[in-house]
């Protein structure tokens, strides 16, 4: 498949009027167990970037109150120099990775910074009156999507009745946890939900990061009959050496991507062959002018980039290189009452709606249940 070179729209000569800050929280009921985290809140910023009566929106999630709360100053002040300026996201994105180098190019402010992008590009689509695919320059495109699911806390049969019913409600593969203390358990969790599917559907595992290179070179091994779509985040997301070691070893392809900062990042990421999929994630990797970058340097390298989470947001994305469509991630029950305007998956697919931007707005429930401060 050959590389679409996706060409922005200019910008619009619009001025930015506003940028507001809602902080939600939203429960996570039963918790979601991972190799490192036990997740029972999303806890979210939401930015809108403002312009003749027109609302841009991103936002960023964190799994406690005072995580999220460490985001919420960083967006204010990274927001506030937008105020009176011309819209135009790559140039004010570009601005702000000066503006944090003394903060730090991770964590916190690029979240920030990430959002704020993701929210100016979907203002500068809606001021140009088009989907935001359209001002990416991307045709409207049907992505495959997945689920991404499977608790650790969940035992072999629990995942298997689990993965046959969530295929069965329409994605196109399914995604478990693994990455516990017993390998031997995680090896019999895999196979049961391998033996209980569709042999046409994808499956892919995600360890979080929680194994050590043995383990994960380990637990690959054990797999190499099952042709695993990918398995995510095996190791240290940092450990760049042990990464590249396991894709070049493991029979089945490593992906990650979403816990690394920005599109320097992601340059190291293929200059060192460590991984075979990425996964950028919009409000670490820069937003949606980062996530560019990104796929044109993937696209360089003939890599697959499929976005992690971000769902609604996802179809828009152009898509890279690689074979197949676009693969899209969704974990229900996150956000999917946080937005109104989603697309939603239908028979394994996700498509971009056809209203102006993202189509994005905070849904009646969230303003009313959700939001627990709001900021200017
Ligand atoms: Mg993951």
């Amino acid at each position: 498949m050959a590389a679409r070179s996706p060409d922005p729209a200019p910008p619009t000569g619009a001025t930015v009027e506003r940028v507001v800050v809602r902080r939600l929280e939203r429960p996570v009921a039963p918790p979601l167990v991972s190799g490192i985290h036990k997740i029972a809140m999303v806890a979210m910023n939401v930015v809108e970037v403002t312009s003749a009566g027109r609302a841009g929106l991103g936002y960023t999630y964190a799994f406690s109150r005072r995580e999220a709360e460490s985001v919420t100053p960083l967006l204010l002040h990274l927001g506030e120099p937008l105020v009176g300026r011309a819209l135009d996201p790559r140039a004010t994105t570009a601005e702000a990775w000066r503006r944090i180098n003394f903060i730090g190019r991770g964590g916190p402010p690029v979240m920030a910074l990430s959002a704020l992008d993701v929210a100016c590009w979907d203002l500068h689509a809606q001021l140009l009156g088009i989907p935001l695919h359209a001002a990416l320059g991307a045709p409207r495109s049907e992505h495959e999507v997945y689920v991404a699911a499977g608790s650790l806390a969940l035992g072999p049969e629990e995942l298997a009745a689990e993965a046959r019913e969530l295929l069965a409600a329409g994605y196109a593969g399914y995604k478990l946890r693994v990455g516990g203390p017993d390998l031997d358990r995680d090896v019999e969790r895999v196979r049961a939900v391998a033996a209980a599917i569709d042999p046409g559907a994808k499956l892919m595992v995600d360890a979080n990061q929680a194994w050590t290179r043995a383990e994960a070179g380990a637990f690959a091994g054990r797999l190499e009959d099952l042709e695993l779509t990918f398995f995510e985040e095996p190791i240290d997301a940092e450990d760049l050496e042990g990464l590249a070691a396991l894709t070049a070893s493991a029979p089945m392809p490593i992906a990650a991507g979403e816990s690394n900062y920005g599109p320097r990042r992601f340059a190291d990421l293929l200059a060192g062959g460590c991984l075979d999929v990425l996964q950028p994630d919009l409000m670490r990797c820069g937003g949606i002018s980062g996530y560019l970058e990104i796929l044109a340097a993937a696209a360089a390298a003939g890599l697959p980039v499929h976005p992690h989470l971000f769902t609604e947001i996802a179809p828009h994305l152009p898509s890279g290189d690689g074979p197949g469509p676009q693969l899209i991630e969704h974990l229900p029950g996150w956000f999917d009452d946080v937005f109104a305007g989603a697309p939603r998956p239908d028979r394994g697919r996700l498509s971009p709606g056809d209203a102006p931007g993202l189509g994005l707005s905070l849904s009646p429930l969230a303003l009313e249940r959700y939001v627990v401060g709001v900021w200017e």
